[in-house]
């Protein structure tokens, strides 16, 4: 799957079930953040490539469509023992090219394994509706149908995870499949691919192409590519939306997020304080669904934030490919880095208190890693950036309110909308958030209400644009189309030659 050249690995792209060159010109590096070594090349393809893999996807589809789902569905069972098998080597893959800690990947990897075994019930939930006698002697039926050439495209924060949420649906629901990972980090999908493969996919039902924005413009026009699925930061899934369907495609697109924490008086604040420090710098920061605003109500501020920064000020960061005992690794690249510090040099500028500051943070024997400590910004106002924008690094901003009332009118003038969460002993306060809160994914007193994988991903505002959501009953959904079949079969009419048919004559 990767030719080395000079020890540098360059990834090649799954076209037809054989890994191949790609036409590209240009090549990003892939990066171990621990450590900033180079770790591979990783083509930037364009049209060239995607037209390869789409037609050998499009011919695969012809024949996998045939394929009884039970026997799809037989497949990824196989799919799902390799990983099981290798789902340590899969962990540790995540943790050389993302970063995260080996306990974090582990997690990852079995959410992702946790959607094959959704798909591996394909053959239940793909099932049809009828109905007799819709009119006398008529009956109607559906039955779903899958859709062709599907594509993904997905962010850097969960190599394995976020492709698996696309790909063992699409393709036990019949479709074929193109996948261009984040060039951040190709690699962990290239080494599942290998499983798919020995689970006796058939060739070039499931294809992988490389590059950045000219490969996802070519996924998003190829005339044969029937839907995408999307997975990155709000600005590129507007994009992706808008190309997408403006080119007749079925799109599902997944965007950023600014998850608001509440913290009310009466929560439990040691539970809390774990929690919340779990959900802002678990995976440093870098998860959709992360605690990135904690709003603590009345008193709660003055309870909560002094414990939390002696906590949170403890975390071990460190290298996370050498050292399985790290509670925080790196974020993913030196450009993230610089981003992310930036942001918080803008927090402090427009008032924000660094309470807890992971700027100078420096880690022995890991001069070039892109690490930073946990940061805590308080006393922000609503209007400040980092409280508006999504930092998607280890800083969690501050705004104390004073009501409830307030907390959830912060929300309303939130333009995300993925998760939310409220921390409480009140259940009526609970009830409230709940209903109200402008968010798609509720937790009460859990901190990263991520749903499993039977049920959807429910982002709100412009974390999601699309119908059908990915992950649970909407992902088979977004993923076959429904034909309806109306039958009417009529006794023979009085007169005819059958009306004396011995055979109909009790009917008639
Ligand atoms: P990104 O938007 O930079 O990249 C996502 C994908 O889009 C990548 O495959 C990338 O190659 C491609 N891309 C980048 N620039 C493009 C352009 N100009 N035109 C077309 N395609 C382009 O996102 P990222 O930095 O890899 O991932 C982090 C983001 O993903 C965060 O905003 C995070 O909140 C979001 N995310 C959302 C969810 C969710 O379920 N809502 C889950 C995980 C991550």
């Amino acid at each position: 799957m990767v030719v080395t050249q000079d020890k540098v690995t360059t990834c090649k792209l799954l076209i037809n079930g054989a890994w191949v060159e790609s036409k590209a010109t240009e090549f990003g590096e892939v990066n171990n953040p621990s450590s900033g070594d180079v770790i591979a090349k990783v083509p930037m393809g364009g049209s060239d490539d995607v037209d390869r893999a789409v037609q050998a996807a499009h011919k695969a589809f012809l024949e996998w469509r045939e394929v009884p789902v039970v026997e799809r569905a037989r497949v990824m069972f196989k799919f799902k023992n390799l990983l099981d098998i290798h789902y340590e080597d899969i962990a540790k893959s995540v943790v050389r090219e993302h970063g995260k800690t080996i306990a974090e990947a582990r997690a990852s990897v079995m959410r992702g394994i946790e959607v094959v075994e959704f798909a591996c019930g394909v053959p239940s939930l793909i099932m049809g509706e009828s109905m007799e006698n819709i009119a006398r002697n008529v009956d109607i039926e559906t039955v779903r149908h899958p859709l062709g050439v599907c594509a993904g495209i997905t962010p850097f924060n969960f190599p394995a995870m976020v492709p698996l949420w696309m790909y063992p649906v699409a393709i036990t629901c019949g479709n074929s499949f193109v996948l261009k990972p984040s060039e951040k980090v190709p690699l962990t999908s290239m080494m599942i691919a290998e499983y798919l493969k020995e689970a006796g996919l058939p060739d070039g039902v499931f294809n992988i192409v490389h590059g950045g924005k000219d490969c996802v413009n070519a996924l998003l026009t190829h005339p044969l590519i029937k839907a995408i699925s999307f997975v990155g930061s709000t600005a590129i899934a507007k994009h992706v939306y808008e190309t997408g369907t403006k080119h007749g495609k079925r799109v599902q697109s997944a965007g950023g997020a600014k998850n608001h924490i509440i913290i009310m008086p009466d929560a439990d604040m040691d539970q809390t304080v774990q929690a919340l420090q779990a959900s802002a710098f678990g995976c440093a920061g870098e998860r959709c669904m992360a605690g990135s605003l904690a709003i603590p109500v009345g008193e709660a501020g003055d309870m909560l934030i002094p414990q939390l920064v002696e906590s949170a000020g403890k975390m071990k960061v460190g290298r996370t490919d050498v050292d399985d005992s790290i509670d925080m690794g790196p974020v993913v690249s030196r450009e993230h880095l610089a981003k992310v510090t930036s942001l918080i040099d803008k927090g402090v500028k427009e008032g924000g208190d660094p309470v807890l500051d992971g700027r100078k943070l420096k880690v022995k024997d890991a001069p070039n890693g892109y690490f930073l400590g946990p940061t805590i910004l308080d006393k922000l106002k609503a209007d400040n950036t980092v409280v508006r924008e999504e930092i998607f690094g280890p800083v969690l901003s501050c705004v104390r309110v004073d009501t409830i009332e307030d907390a959830i009118k912060l929300g309303e003038n939130c333009e995300y909308g993925n998760g939310a969460v409220i921390y409480t002993s009140s259940g009526r306060a609970a009830r409230e958030f709940k209903h109200r809160f402008n968010a798609g994914m509720i937790g009460i007193n859990v901190g990263v209400p991520a749903p499993m994988a039977w049920f959807p991903f429910t982002g709100w505002n412009n974390s999601f644009f699309g119908d059908l959501h990915i992950q649970g009953k909407e992902s088979v959904h977004f993923y076959t189309q429904q034909k309806m079949t109306m039958t009417r079969w009529v006794a023979p009419s009085k007169g005819s030659a059958k009306f004396h048919d011995p055979i109909w004559k009790a009917k008639s």
